[in-house]
């Protein structure tokens, strides 16, 4: 089947819950639209799986998942591989997988000064990318510069699922709001309202770093059951804690808010107005700041010149974090803490956060935490377009 735009938004707006349904209210077809929306979430979880699988994981009848697999055949959205197991008795099992290149989203995201958007297709893979130096001062004028770059990626993706928009800073994901934002100095600025107005899609707001951890906890294969907390150190330092495929926002959207531990009291002073925090000691700001005052002229970029130097600051920055994620550990016992760092690269680093971790924490607890220092970074763009087709998967009525 062709790639018919049309065709696949009347798909689309189904699995988004903007339901043409409601208006009919009827029970059997807000039941199917659900289970559309679970077929599609164990497809993308699955990769490959065939009807029998789906039925038995999802507990549905076979005549129910044939009917919605013959339905997304017709759309294009998924393809037939052919047998995958012939030796059981019965029918044989056809494989069936997603065409991730037929459902896209997009994920902006926006930093001090800057804009950077991926779209990607279902399996989150990237397809286009950019990134954009503005100035983030005044809210009205980047909403406006948001709102232009949304059409633009509309028009040029017309099969786009949603847009996900992401912003530092203390986020309410439901309202759309922007309590406050350090970076970009914002308060109390309504971003979901001057957004609808000006993009047709359906949009999702939400901070940063939560949205980057909801994709390093979904790509790592670890059990959704259990809690994993997910601290990334970039400019600044945030982190979530990501449970049954959702993060834990807490009462007033600062739940995983780990830059601000204090783990250095009287020590430097924070963007918070606070002293010791852990942004203020092991940010990349922070660290450069250090490898200056060791030796002028030295920073992260050419480390190379000072190794010995570079080891020394490594080991007190690991020291500072360790002491945080043992905190962490106690408060929230997460199964695994996910650490994307620039510092992972260096072996002392790791060593320390792991020593001072240990060290800090119950025994039992931090024999039960497993400590990841992945090479790879995580884009929080990836994470917003990835929040959008979670958003699309979730149940409604
Ligand atoms: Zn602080």
């Amino acid at each position: 089947m062709k790639n018919a735009p049309g065709l696949i938004h009347s798909i689309l707006t189904p699995l988004l819950g903007e339901s043409v349904m409601k208006t009919n209210g009827k029970g059997p077809a807000l039941l199917r639209l659900n289970n559309q929306k679970r077929v599609m979430a164990q497809l993308r979880k699955l990769r490959v799986t065939s009807r029998q699988d789906l039925a038995e994981a999802l507990t549905l009848s076979k005549n129910t998942v044939s009917l919605i697999i013959d339905d997304l055949l017709e759309q294009g959205l998924i393809e037939e591989l052919g047998p995958v197991s012939v030796a059981a008795a019965g029918r044989p099992k056809i494989g069936i997988t997603l065409r991730p290149e037929k459902l896209k989203s997009a994920g902006v995201m926006v930093e001090r000064n800057v804009i950077h958007w991926r779209v990607c297709d279902y399996f989150s893979q990237v397809l286009a990318e950019a990134t954009l130096r503005t100035d983030t001062r005044h809210p009205t004028r980047l909403l406006a510069e948001l709102a232009m770059l949304c059409r633009e990626l509309t028009e040029r993706y017309p099969d786009l699922l949603g847009i996900g928009l992401g912003f530092p800073g203390i986020v309410d994901p439901r309202r759309g709001w922007m309590h406050i934002s350090l970076p970009l100095e914002w308060q109390d600025v309504d971003l979901l309202t001057t957004l609808r107005k000006h993009v047709r899609l359906p949009i999702s707001i939400m901070n940063n770093v939560k949205a980057a951890a909801l994709l390093a906890v979904g790509q790592s294969g670890l059990s959704p059951e259990s809690g994993h907390f997910y601290l990334r150190i970039s400019e600044g330092i945030g982190g979530a804690l990501v449970q049954q495929g959702q993060v834990f926002t807490g009462h007033s959207w600062t739940a995983g808010e780990a830059g601000h531990l204090i783990v250095q009291p009287g020590g430097p002073r924070c963007s918070c107005g606070r002293r010791g925090c852990l942004e203020a000691l092991v940010s990349k700001p922070a660290v450069n700041q250090l490898l200056a005052q060791h030796q002028p002229g030295l920073s992260w970029q050419n480390r190379d010149s000072a190794p010995r130097v570079v080891d020394t600051v490594m080991a007190q920055a690991g020291g500072y974090l360790g002491a945080a994620l043992s905190q962490i550990m106690l408060l929230l016992n997460p199964a695994t803490i996910i650490i994307d760092c620039p510092w992972n690269v260096s072996e002392r680093f790791c060593k320390a956060v792991r020593d001072t971790a240990h060290g800090n924490a119950l025994a039992f607890t931090a024999a039960h935490t497993q400590l990841h220092f992945p090479e790879t970074r995580i884009d929080p763009a990836n994470g917003l377009a990835l929040a959008v087709l979670e958003q699309s998967e979730q149940r409604v009525g």
